[in-house]
């Protein structure tokens, strides 16, 4: 009894009133004597109640709507072709075609080789698979190179959490780190970067565009530094890597590897309309770093071992949906890229110019001003006095969908690290919100977003 008490909690009061109405008027129509009529009654309930349901999403930096394009070329590897693509008969060839094509076009859209493209469970095992991949692949040389004495990885202060807790744990595992601040904008110090790197540097992780405040690094920069310190004499041809989160920036920016100059980058399937569950670290074969070793040679190590797939990469069946889904997703930003830019863009300007003029305190966390450089669809802003978390329930129950900060961390009342990081006190840290603007996001929804925060704030 108590266990059906918790389901009947669970399942059916967590939802939302809507879909409560049109559940109980679907249940009354199993009773079958009025069928039309209790038709007609949920039909009218759904449609009556729609326009004070409508609901805004602007938490697309968390996650972003399936595409339908990418949901059709999902479809059939659900049922129709569902071979294992490592078995060797007719029907596993179907799927090993559906993930070649897959890993062909990732290929291609960001400049890399067939074998550079691992697939992943999501963004997150590519940015361990990166750094922890990176050190046990180093090992044996620096070990021979500098005995006892620490490898050395360099983060920002901004990163995603999963490169930040795995490059916290690589240090309690003896490994140097260095954690570098940011301006009060969000941005790398490139000299400080520069005066960090040793001959003990293995890995730089930095990202390409922040998940919480939009600030884009300038990796190329990055990279020509890092190239400086390579030619150097003596330094090793391929250390320090470079290691770019590109998740938030792909949708906007280009990924090309070689211009960026980049060795490992990050990808994820569901921050662009992609599936969520599935991830890319693209990661440098070494012939073409050093063009003298065997070319099938990757910079990494595997962490996850087994049936070798993904080039002995990363070991486990391929999720051949998530991944077919992903690639055209990864298609689709590309073609789509300029226009969804542009018209993101014009999206934050109004949104600000609305906001700025209903609530004259407001103030910015992300980079807006002059020409430094920013995604479009990511604003992060607080409203002295007010409570980011408290704001955030009360636009939830007014339809408006927002978030705190980053999502992983939504959950928990923590501060975040990313506004620390630019100097922000711990109130401002924790009281902030940030509202992410999409494809499907509309000049209405934000006169809606608006309306709703300026109803709260006379409340
Ligand atoms: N890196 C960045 C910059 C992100 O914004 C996120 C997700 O919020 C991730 C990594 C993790 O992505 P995934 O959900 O695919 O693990």
């Amino acid at each position: 009894m108590r266990s059906l008490h918790w389901l009947w909690r669970m399942w059916f009061w967590r939802q939302s009133p809507l879909i409560i109405l049109v559940r109980l008027s679907y249940g009354l129509l199993y009773l079958k004597p009025l069928q039309g009529l209790y038709f007609l009654v949920a039909f009218l309930l759904y449609n009556s109640y729609i326009p004070y349901m409508q609901r805004i999403y602007l938490d697309n930096a968390a996650t972003t709507p399936l595409d339908t394009e990418v949901k059709k070329a999902m479809e059939p590897y659900f049922d129709d072709i569902y071979g294992n693509p490592n078995s060797l008969h007719w029907f596993g060839q179907q799927a090993r075609a559906a993930v070649d094509w897959a890993r062909e076009t990732i290929a291609d859209a960001i400049g890399a080789r067939f074998r550079e493209v691992i697939f992943t469970g999501s963004a997150t095992e590519a940015n361990n698979l990166a750094l922890r991949g990176a050190i046990n692949k180093a090992r044996p040389t620096f070990t021979a190179l500098y005995g006892d004495k620490p490898m050395k990885v360099i983060v920002s202060a901004i990163e995603h959490d999963s490169v930040l807790d795995t490059a916290r744990a690589l240090e309690e595992e003896g490994v140097e780190l260095v954690i570098l601040p940011v301006d009060v904008n969000g941005f790398v110090d490139v000299q400080a970067l520069a005066d960090a790197l040793d001959e003990r540097t293995v890995i730089v992780s930095i990202m390409y565009a922040n998940n919480e405040i939009g600030s884009v690094q300038p990796i190329t920069e990055i990279a020509a530094q890092i190239a400086q310190f390579r030619s150097r004499e003596n330094a090793l041809p391929y250390y320090p890597l470079l290691h770019v989160d590109a998740v938030q920036a792909f949708q906007f920016l280009d990924c090309t590897v070689d211009m960026l100059g980049v060795d490992m980058m990050t990808l994820s399937g569901h921050k662009i309309y992609g599936p969520k569950g599935v991830g890319v670290l693209y990661a440098r074969t070494m012939d073409s770093v050093t063009h003298m070793q065997d070319d099938r040679m990757h910079i990494i190590s595997p962490r996850m071992t087994g049936g070798g797939q993904e080039f002995g990469m990363r070991s486990g069946t391929e999720n051949v949906p998530a991944i077919v889904g992903f690639a055209k997703a990864v298609e689709l930003a590309v073609a789509r890229r300029t226009e969804c830019a542009d018209q993101i863009a014009r999206l934050h300007s109004l949104f600000w110019e609305q906001l700025h003029g209903a609530c004259p305190e407001v103030v910015l966390n992300s980079p807006h001003a002059g020409d430094a450089p920013y995604l479009p669809n990511i604003i992060n802003i607080h409203i002295p006095g007010q409570k980011g978390g408290e704001l955030l329930i009360a636009l939830d129950l007014q339809g408006v969908a927002v978030s705190s900060g980053s999502a992983c961390a939504a959950r928990s009342a923590t501060q975040s690290h990313v506004l620390r990081a630019l100097g922000f006190s711990d109130e401002r840290s924790r009281r902030s919100l940030r509202f992410s603007f999409g494809r499907h996001t509309t000049a209405r929804d934000i006169d809606g977003c608006i309306a709703a925060l300026v109803r709260i704030l006379a409340a």
